[in-house]
């Protein structure tokens, strides 16, 4: 059965990060298979599905119709720059990340489910990081509230710092590291304005907490 279409998006990721962050779809992996037979592989797709026809009567099958997609939406979401005579090639900053993932020189079973993770918790941080995003909920809240205050300890860096601490806060992207995907914009409620140590201690176990969560082990003193 065919994935998802956005299911395509991290195991293409992963294909093109194991080729050393630079590949044509066509090249083969050590195991001899092209990124297209790699990713019908690993979702189990059969010869049948794997050779159908798109029914606009291109010439692509529909399964690399599929991939393609995914590549676009990487592309859109900053992990590839633009295409060059048929290469797919990481962007810099990711190429580097990616690289130096444990797991990906294997060929284990886990290796993927080891990637998913550790890509989730690096978008996390990208999406928490994300100036423009952040600096219009940081706004919408003010402009609401009249206030920055920790969403899970009330601690005010204004009230605190006084002037210094004006219209300071952190954000903390609140979407699960199990639902986080590439191509998912980030909206103004995924951000919790959180104060930074609140956000360590969100970050210190895994799962991570929520920020309920958190609320409910602050000790009463
Ligand atoms: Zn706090
Ligand atoms: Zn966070």
């Amino acid at each position: 059965m065919f994935p998802k279409y956005e299911d395509v998006i991290t195991p293409l990721l992963f294909e093109i990060a194991k080729r050393g962050g630079r590949t044509a779809p066509t090249d083969r992996d050590g195991l001899g298979r092209s990124v297209y037979d790699a990713l019908a592989v690993h979702f189990s797709l059969s010869q049948e599905e794997r050779e159908r026809r798109t029914s606009d009567g291109e010439q692509r099958s529909f399964w690399e119709k599929m991939v393609r997609w995914a590549r676009q939406k990487l592309y859109d979401d900053g992990f590839l720059v633009p295409p060059v005579r048929g290469v797919w090639q990481l962007t810099g900053s990711w190429n580097a990340y990616l690289s130096e993932m444990p797991g990906l020189q294997s060929q284990g079973g886990d290796e993927l489910v080891v990637f998913e993770g550790r890509l989730c918790e690096r978008l996390h941080r990208f999406r928490e990081r994300s100036a423009r995003v952040t600096k219009r909920k940081k706004q919408w809240v003010l402009k609401s509230l009249g206030r920055l205050d920790c969403e899970v300890c009330r601690f005010s860096f204004q009230d605190r710092y006084g002037p210094l601490g004006s219209n300071f806060a952190e954000c903390h992207h609140r979407i699960p590291l199990s639902e986080l995907r590439t191509g998912q914009p980030t909206t103004l409620s995924d951000l919790a304005v959180v104060c930074a140590n609140c956000h360590r201690m969100i970050h210190r176990v895994r799962p991570w907490l929520t920020i309920d969560e958190l609320r409910g082990r602050i000790q009463r003193t």
